[in-house]
């Protein structure tokens, strides 16, 4: 019979299930030693458990099935370090006949709820934090264009959870910041579209003040859903609450108005929108998830992130040019975009780009901003083609085909979740595999989460070499780190940002190159790996 469910319980799928034991045998092997894995893939056969977990004080790998224990001494030994850990007076109670959870030999995987710092003198204010869709729409095309997309912009924020947060720019020659809060006569916020921005300017011009790291100490006075009220009342409201005045808005919309010299492309500032939407979300409190949603009708041409001049006789880069290094907005392009990604990794948002355009309009400058945030690129003709229309409107949707981002379920208030997963494999010469998979309790209140961290540990003998798929390397040496480097490399922990329950990554390994395995006493039976997912849910 067809194995239905390759992954099982771990969503984990290995390219060989039993690894050679020397980098010699390794480098014999033609396919690589990789996992594809799922981090948050939800399956009824996983335990919730109600603490947290127990991690090595030397590797920080969590306690689990693999550790050997010592129930007269009350230790667990590491089987990734060997180091010897005591277990906390909360486990006083464990022995052969009462075990733990994480102990069971069938839970290769388990689920740790956590609370969420709470407000230590209300527990029970600790703000739940909604989603933010900053949706950044382009207005230098022509009419037609601009009509198409803004119905689909409309249908889009007609599709989201009515608590959402939704917030509007526009761009052209300048860059708006439309003030939804504002509702008795259109405001708008101009930001030049010539020069770079930072974070702070954006904020300071908007007139709000950066969230910073203030959780740890309690919560800031005047929060409401975990924002400053200024960011909720001003620039971010609930879908529900801001369709109508979007909604009109969006019909009193022109094209940019800023005249185009004939022969001539026009200036489109897309770098500073796009800083502009990031400062904005900069306002959100930490573990805020939010994305950038940008509707792009042609290339930047104005300020940063440009990549080509406005004259026309100059043509838009080619692949040629690229390869010979012959295209002069490049570089300085990608590395405007590439500070853009590293922004937008550390305050956890994701940016998404709908690009339609009979001409180019520079992927190959912003996609380090779309990779490393886990975004989507759809690329179309024309925003009235069903490439695009069915694509966003895909996104959007609630049901079978959607790809998640909507969410329609009531998340758990404050809790973060963990996922553990260990894989074991037998000794190669007796070619025994081991695996195991079990039934027990069922968890489904989760369907949707913006960032997480993910932390690989893993046998001495094994190197981690990187990792392809939606991520960013939070460059975390150690010893476990490969030399040679494989998509998002030289770290053992990563950040996710558009992290959700189908986000499949692919994790390439190699075998150390030290050679100790005819020395008998330091050949390790058994290889395993832990990956370990923190997500806010
Ligand atoms: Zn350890």
């Amino acid at each position: 019979m067809a194995n239905s469910d390759p992954e099982g319980v771990d969503g984990v799928r290995m390219t060989w299930n039993v690894w050679p034991r020397t980098k010699l045998e390794a480098s014999k092997c033609v396919i690589p030693l990789a996992a594809s894995i799922a981090p948050i893939r939800p399956h009824s056969d996983i335990p919730t458990l109600p603490y947290a977990p127990l991690r090595c004080r030397t590797c920080s790998a969590a306690l689990n099935a693999y550790s050997r224990v010592d129930f007269l001494a009350k230790i667990w030994i590491c089987p990734f370090c060997y180091q010897r850990n005591q277990f906390p007076p909360h486990y006083a109670m464990i022995s052969e006949t009462n075990l733990p959870c994480e102990l069971y030999p069938q839970y290769t995987t388990v689920q740790y709820t956590l609370q969420r710092n709470p407000d230590p003198n209300n527990p029970s204010n600790a703000p739940q934090l909604q989603p933010v869709f900053v949706f950044v729409l382009d207005t230098c095309m022509i009419e037609e264009e601009l009509v198409f997309a803004k119905s689909a912009l409309k249908q889009a924020i007609g599709l989201l959870p009515e608590q959402a947060l939704v917030g509007f720019v526009s761009f052209g020659t300048q860059a708006h910041v439309h003030e939804l809060g504002f509702t008795e006569m259109s405001k708008v916020y101009v930001f030049k579209g010539s020069k770079e921005i930072s974070k702070e300017q954006v904020l300071e011009q908007l007139g709000l003040p950066a969230a910073g790291r203030r959780l740890t100490a309690g919560y800031p006075k005047g929060l409401q859903n975990g924002y400053t009220n200024t960011v909720v009342n001003r620039f971010l409201l609930p879908a529900s609450d801001c369709e109508f005045t979007l909604n009109s808005l969006l019909d009193e919309l022109q094209t940019d108005q800023w005249p185009v010299q004939a022969g001539h492309r026009a200036s489109r500032c897309t770098g500073v929108a796009l800083s502009v939407a990031a400062g904005l979300l900069g306002a959100c409190l930490p573990g805020t998830g939010a994305r950038i949603i940008a509707l792009v009708g042609g290339p930047c041409t104005e300020g940063p992130g440009t990549i080509v001049s406005k004259d026309l006789s100059e043509p838009v880069r080619s692949h040629k040019d690229l390869f010979k290094d012959a295209a002069p907005y490049f570089k300085k392009a990608v590395k405007f975009y590439g500070s853009l990604a590293k922004q937008l990794v550390d305050q956890g948002h994701v940016l998404d780009l709908f690009a339609s355009a009979l001409d180019q309009v520079g992927v190959a400058e912003m996609k380090v901003a779309i990779e490393r945030t886990g975004g989507l690129v759809v690329l179309a003709e024309s925003f009235g083609h069903s490439v695009f229309k069915d694509s966003f409107k895909l996104v959007f949707e609630d049901g079978e085909q959607s790809l998640g981002l909507c969410f329609k379920l009531v998340l758990i208030k404050g809790y973060k979740v963990g996922v553990q997963v260990d894989v074991a494999w037998g000794e190669r010469l007796k070619g025994i595999y081991k695996r195991n998979s079990s039934v027990k309790l069922s968890f489904s209140f989760f369907n949707f989460s913006f960032s997480g961290m993910l932390e690989i540990s893993c046998s001495k003998e094994i190197k981690v070499q990187g990792i392809i798929g939606p991520c960013t390397s939070l460059e975390k040496k150690g010893p476990n780190v490969s030399d040679t480097v494989i998509g998002e490399g030289n770290t053992t922990t990563w950040k996710m940002c558009g992290l959700d329950k189908s986000t499949c990554l692919t994790v390439i390994f190699d075998l150390s190159s030290t050679d100790q395995s005819n020395v008998p006493e330091t050949v390790n039976p058994q290889f395993y790996l832990q990956f370990l997912t923190r997500f806010a849910a």
